[in-house]
């Protein structure tokens, strides 16, 4: 029986194993190893906590791509959703601990079928993927020493860990600060009337601040960014023609953007958010980032991702009105400045910044929280297993070292630049090859797709229009 080793239990590698077990025909045996974040849910869904909502409404949650309305049904067989309103129901933006137990749902239907005639067998293990040896066959090897071969390997590792700030002594067992925003630091709160400084003014900063509201911690909290944007909410948008010509390829950098102006200045003319053009281009926005040249891609990367990604990653308008309260009530400040160094004090962590115009300043906190996101680079991975595979040449970095480099079907490009065809990759280690491959209404068709590459199936004819409903 061959056996397929998914490394990563998040949403992607939950997601290859389900499709695996429902479509294979033949008997299979499959391995997820994981380790960090809880199994089936990852980082994203592995909170326990309620005021953690998803950033996308029910309706485009399916994590299924040819059953559009699958995630909207399973809510309705709980009762908690039973008896809401169909309308209601599709733009709700569910916890996303409930979205966690809707992957875990899935993932444990296979586990243990109840159907005598499933032919595949899933087997989880908690640990960590250290290295993986290639000699025809593939060897997973553990951090605890146990190795699994397999015949195919699916790297679905998600985002790296942020990067780490230097700082004048080291931080790691300091209990002022926390590197990794995903784990404890309710316990690590300070006394009343004392303050947090947030590392970040995106989504995972916004977490943290609904939970400080929700547990009516009453101290300051001051996030911190470059440019001090905050993510916008989501609105009902209106229906507006496509506008890209039929063929994106010959778009060019230069291209993209007068059309994408063109098409904000429109929309802000008409008074709406210009936000619906960056909705619009999502289906086709890895086709067009695949047809940019390097230079092009830099140059988006330093030039325009950070207004793209104000305009891509929304949050929900409850969220977002929670926020607001937050800012107008002066509980929580937004400030502008690239952070340079972390200096542990004797009281507090004093934040050495730098404003747009060089001056530098200070802020201190009582506890400090990194939500700057993933380090961008993976030559710069501390990950033993991706620092094995790059320095063997069994991955190597796409060109913008971004992630790895794979091709059309997912499949690793070493770095001789072939692809052997043993091992895969899915989602976040995608994002140099594809920008756009992140979110679940992405991932679940790379996850379908990688199943059936794997199974060498012909990819099947799904109705984009009926699941690709990014606008509200
Ligand atoms: C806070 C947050 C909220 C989000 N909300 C939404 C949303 O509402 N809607 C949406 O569409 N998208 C959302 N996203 C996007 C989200 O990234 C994807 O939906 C998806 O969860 C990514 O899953 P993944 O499996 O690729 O990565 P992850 O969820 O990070 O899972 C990767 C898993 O692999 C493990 N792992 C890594 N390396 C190893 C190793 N060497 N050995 C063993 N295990 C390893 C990790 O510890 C982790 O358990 C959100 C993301 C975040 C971070």
């Amino acid at each position: 029986m061959n056996t397929v080793a998914i490394i990563g239990g998040g949403f992607s590698g939950t997601m290859v194993a389900v499709n695996l077990a429902r479509l294979s025909e033949r008997p299979l045996r499959i391995v997820i190893i994981n380790s960090k974040r809880p199994l089936g849910r990852g980082t994203a869904y592995g909170t326990s906590r309620s005021e953690h909502v998803l950033n996308v409404a029910a309706r485009n949650m399916s994590a299924l791509p040819d059953f559009p309305t699958h995630f909207l049904d399973w809510l309705r067989s709980r009762s908690e959703y039973s008896d809401r309103a169909e309308g209601e129901l599709r733009e709700l933006f569910a916890p996303r601990r409930v979205y966690g137990d809707y992957l875990r749902g899935l993932l444990a239907a296979y586990e243990n079928p109840i159907d005598s005639r499933c032919q595949v067998q899933i087997e989880t293990i908690e640990d960590e993927a250290i290295d993986v040896k290639i000699d025809g066959r593939a060897r997973v090897i553990l951090k605890s020493g146990l190795e699994i071969e397999a015949e195919r390997v699916v790297l679905a590792t998600g985002n790296q860990p942020p990067r780490l700030f230097p700082s004048s002594s080291p931080l790691r067992h300091d209990p002022r600060y926390r590197s990794d925003p995903w784990s404890d630091w309710l316990s690590r709160l300070p006394a009343p009337g004392g303050k947090i400084v947030l590392l970040g003014t995106g989504l995972t900063m916004i977490d943290i601040v609904l939970t400080l509201r929700e547990i009516g911690w009453d101290g300051q909290i001051v996030a911190v960014s470059r440019g001090g944007r905050l993510p916008q909410s989501h609105f009902r948008g209106i229906a507006y023609d496509d506008f890209l010509p039929e063929d994106t390829q010959t778009l060019g950098l230069n291209g993209l953007r007068s059309l994408v102006q063109k098409h904000c200045d429109r929309l802000r003319q008409m008074s709406q958010n210009p936000a619906i053009v960056v909705d619009k281009l999502r289906p086709h926005t890895q086709k067009i980032w695949r047809s940019l040249t390097g230079d092009e891609k830099r140059e988006f990367l330093s030039k325009n991702a950070s207004e793209w990604n104000v305009l891509r990653h929304r949050i929900a308008a409850s969220v977002h009105s929670k926020v607001t309260d937050a800012l107008d009530s002066g509980r929580l400040q937004i400030v502008a400045g690239t952070v340079e160094r972390l200096v542990p004090g004797e009281q507090e962590i004093e934040i050495l910044m730098r404003d747009s115009s060089g001056a530098e300043f200070t802020q201190a906190g009582d506890l400090v929280i990194n939500c700057t996101g993933p380090m961008a680079e993976l030559s710069e991975t501390a990950s033993p297993l991706f620092s094995n595979l790059l320095s063997r040449g069994l991955v190597q970095s796409d060109e913008l070292d971004m992630g790895v480099r794979a091709d059309d079907e997912f499949a690793i490009i070493n770095s001789v630049g072939d692809a052997v065809g043993v091992m895969y990759a899915i989602g976040p280690l995608l994002k140099g090859e594809l920008w756009e491959t992140t979110a679940v209404p992405e991932l679940r068709g790379q996850a379908l797709r990688l199943a059936e590459t794997l199974l060498h199936r012909e990819p099947r004819q799904i109705v984009e229009a009926e699941v690709i409903e990014y606008y509200i």
